[in-house]
C-alpha cells in the first residue's frame, strides 16, 4: 500500500508554528498580519472555502479584512475596494475568491491587488516572477503541493514528472515549480493524445483537472508519486454528496509508493499557504 501524503497532518504542524511566530512578530511590529479575502454573491462552495480561511487565521492570529459583497456589486465598486485595500497598512494580503458572478471581470480586478499583497500569487508579475525564479508569492495551491513533497523528502531532481491540467491557477504554476525543482516535467490537457502513455511515464504524477477518477490503476507507473489536487463534489444513490479527486483513490493505491488523499490532502495545504503567505508578505513591509 502507498505512503499517505497527509496534507491535514502538515497543514495542522504549519498552522501551530505559524501562531507562534505570528504572536512573536506582532511584539515586534505592534500590529498582526492582516489579510481581506472578498467574495461576491452566494455561491455555496465558496462561502465555505472562505469560512475556512477566516477561521484558520484567527487560529493562527492573522486580522481579517474581508468583505462579503452581494451579487450585484459592480466591477467599479470592486476597483475602489482594492484600491483602499492596497493602501490599508494593516492589509498585507488581499485575496478575491473565484468563481465570481458573470458580470465581473475577475482577471482585471486581478491585476488591480498590488503585486506585494497578492496573497494568492496570481498576479501577472508574481508569475512573471515565478517564471524567472525570482523571490516572490508564490500561488497557494501549487505552492502546498511542493511543500508537501519537500515534507516527506520525494526526490524531484532529474524525475520525470507529468502535470495534467494546464490552468493558471495550478497546472501552469505548479510544473514551473516542479521545472525549478530539477523535474523534467511534461504537461498535459485535455487536447493531449494517449493521456495514459503519459500519465504513465511519470515518476510524480499531479493530477489537477476537475474530473472524478479520471486517474485509474492503469495509468500509473508502479512507485510513483501520484499528487491529486482535484476537488470535485459526487453524489451517490441515495442523493449523498462527498468530495472526490481526480484520481480513482482505491484503484491506484496498491501501484504508487505515496499518494495524497481527498479530503485532507492538497486541500489544506491551500489554506495554509495563503496564511503562510501573508505572514511572508508582512515581514517584507514591515522588514522583520
Ligand atoms: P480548470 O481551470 O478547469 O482546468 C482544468 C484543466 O484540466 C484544463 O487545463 C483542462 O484542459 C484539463 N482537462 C480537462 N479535462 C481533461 C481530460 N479529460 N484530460 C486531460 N486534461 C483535462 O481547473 P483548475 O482550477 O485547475 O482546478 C482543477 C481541479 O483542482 C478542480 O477539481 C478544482 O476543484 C481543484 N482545485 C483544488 C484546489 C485545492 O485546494 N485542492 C485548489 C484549486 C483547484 P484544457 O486546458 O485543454 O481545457
Amino acid at each position: 500500500m502507498a505512503n499517505l501524503l497527509d496534507g491535514k497532518a502538515l497543514a495542522q504542524r504549519m498552522q501551530a508554528e505559524l501562531a507562534t511566530e505570528v504572536e512573536q512578530l506582532q511584539q515586534q511590529v505592534g500590529r498582526p498580519p492582516g489579510l481581506a479575502v472578498l467574495m461576491v454573491g452566494d455561491n455555496p462552495a465558496s462561502a465555505a472555502y472562505v469560512r475556512n480561511k477566516e477561521q484558520a487565521c484567527t487560529k493562527v492570529g492573522i486580522a481579517s479584512f474581508g468583505r462579503h459583497y452581494p451579487t450585484e456589486t459592480t466591477q467599479a465598486e470592486l476597483a475602489a475596494e482594492i484600491a483602499a485595500l492596497n493602501c490599508n497598512q494593516q492589509v498585507d494580503g488581499i485575496l478575491v475568491q473565484l468563481p465570481l458572478p458573470d458580470h465581473l471581470d475577475a482577471v482585471t480586478l486581478l491585476n488591480q491587488i498590488d503585486p506585494d499583497k497578492d496573497a494568492d500569487g496570481l498576479h501577472p508579475t508574481n508569475l512573471g516572477r515565478l517564471v524567472r525564479g525570482e523571490p516572490g508569492l508564490r500561488s497557494c495551491t501549487p505552492a502546498g503541493v511542493m511543500r508537501l513533497l519537500e515534507e516527506h523528502q520525494i526526490p524531484l531532481k532529474g524525475k520525470q514528472a507529468v502535470v495534467i491540467g494546464r490552468s493558471i491557477l495550478v497546472g501552469k504554476p505548479v510544473a514551473l515549480m516542479l521545472l525549478e525543482a530539477d523535474a523534467t516535467v511534461v504537461m498535459a490537457h485535455s487536447r493531449s493524445q494517449d493521456l495514459s502513455a503519459l500519465a504513465r511515464s511519470a515518476d510524480i504524477l499531479v493530477a489537477a483537472v476537475g474530473r472524478p477518477g479520471l486517474i485509474t490503476a492503469e495509468m500509473v507507473k508502479p512507485g510513483a508519486v501520484v499528487v491529486d489536487v482535484g476537488i470535485n463534489r459526487v453524489v451517490n444513490a441515495a442523493g449523498k454528496g462527498r468530495l472526490v479527486g481526480d484520481v480513482a483513490f482505491d484503484s491506484v493505491e496498491p501501484v504508487a509508493d505515496w499518494i495524497t488523499p481527498v479530503p485532507g490532502g492538497i486541500g489544506p495545504m491551500t489554506v495554509t499557504m495563503l496564511l503562510h503567505n501573508t505572514v511572508w508578505s508582512y515581514r517584507q513591509r514591515c522588514g522583520v
